[in-house]
């Protein structure tokens, strides 16, 4: 199939991208390179040892541009992973975030009606479980959200489901992913975020770097076992490889549709640093710090409905991740 790739040039994107192209698909990249270097299309290509068909570096809310792309190519399917991520940043300016997020998935449902295209897997997020349920999550729960970025989601879930409602003959995964961490092995492409990073792996990674003197680890009173927050942590190319089994869903069948994409365990802040450490024999430096506003003290996904419907697992473990995410950062790019 020709698969759109929106956000191709971005951490998950990319990584979407090799596998795609490894399993034999063709692969058209629209990105606006808002928070990618512009290199990574060609270490997709190195990676994949493949090329990807078309780099289109566009705003996918560009519906001029947008077109082009789709009279240019006659695309079977779209994973649409553009838009901006930032929790805190969303609180901030959270007129931006409604705007790309929403916009730019609207322009695309307007643009695949326009050339019947039917086929659509959306990075949709555990954000939507809110605060109010308790983990694991499981598909049917209640969806809600505590800032913008998480509302975008909510919406955007609720969006393609109207749409399947009205389009009996469209498709709509929504994937809802855990934590994604690590890198592909290879160290080419991985999760590089601009200035100091907020997440807690690359946080990791660059103070093992000696790029950064030590992490803060915001809390150590919450009710688990350590006191540190647990979450849902998987491999980021397992989490590509999910993709692929969501198209070949979509390919068979209708309406929208949610899966959980996680390992089903919650590790502790606490039991990922000490892991980096083992697998890799490096000391993080941190400290124990206050609690960061807004985080839950735990979650992790029921991943059951992912195995049983579309046949996915997660099959790399946080020692993977570890080993990975400091392989990484320790790569010469280019
Ligand atoms: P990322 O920022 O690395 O990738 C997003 C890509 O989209 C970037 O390359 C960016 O340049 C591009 N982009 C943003 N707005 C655009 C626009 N208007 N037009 C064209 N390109 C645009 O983020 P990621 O971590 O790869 O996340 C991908 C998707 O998965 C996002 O939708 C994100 O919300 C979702 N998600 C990510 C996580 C995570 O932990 N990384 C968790 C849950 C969901
Ligand atoms: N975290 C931390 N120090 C950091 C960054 C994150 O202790 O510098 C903790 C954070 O409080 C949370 C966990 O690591 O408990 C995962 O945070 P991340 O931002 O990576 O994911 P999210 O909270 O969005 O699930």
């Amino acid at each position: 199939m020709k698969i759109l790739v929106t956000g191709g040039a971005g951490y998950i994107g990319s990584h979407t991208c090799v596998e795609l192209l490894q399993a034999g698909h063709e692969v058209v990249i629209a990105d606006n390179f808002y928070n990618a270097d512009r290199a990574v299309p060609s270490r997709i290509e190195k990676v994949a040892g493949k090329p990807v068909t078309a780099v289109y570096p566009i705003d996918v809310a560009d519906k001029a541009a947008l077109n082009q792309v789709f009279d240019e190519h006659q695309i079977d399917g779209v994973i649409h992973f553009a838009g901006l991520k930032a929790v805190g940043e969303s609180v901030q300016i959270p007129l931006r975030y409604y705007r790309n997020n929403l916009d730019t998935t609207l322009t695309l449902l307007e643009v695949m009606e326009a050339h019947g295209c039917n086929k659509f897997v959306f990075s949709s997020s555990a954000t939507v479980y809110g605060p109010n349920n308790k983990a694991p999550f499981t598909e049917d729960m209640p969806t809600s959200a505590t800032n913008p970025y998480g509302w975008t989601k909510v919406m955007i879930e609720q969006i393609l489901r109207d749409y399947c409602a009205a389009k009996p003959a469209f498709s709509a995964v929504l994937l809802r992913y855990f934590n994604p961490i690590g890198a592909h092995p290879s160290g080419l492409l991985g999760d590089d975020p601009n200035g100091i990073p907020n997440n807690l792996m690359p946080y990791v990674a660059r103070v093992a770097a000696g790029q950064l003197p030590k992490l803060t680890v915001f809390g150590d009173d919450y009710d688990t076992p350590d006191g540190t927050c647990l979450r849902d942590y998987l491999h980021v190319v397992d989490l590509a490889k999910g993709h692929l089994s969501a198209l070949e869903y979509a390919n068979e069948h209708t309406g929208a549709e949610a899966f959980n994409l996680g390992t089903g365990n919650g590790t502790s802040v606490l039991e990922l640093i000490h892991a980096f450490m083992k697998e890799n024999h490096i000391d993080v430096p941190y400290v124990i710090g206050p609690r960061r506003d807004g985080d839950l003290p735990g979650f992790w996904a029921n991943a059951d409905k992912a195995n049983r419907v579309l046949g996915w697992k997660a099959e790399l473990d946080v020692n993977d991740m570890c080993r990975d995410a400091w392989t990484f950062i320790q790569t010469p790019k280019d």
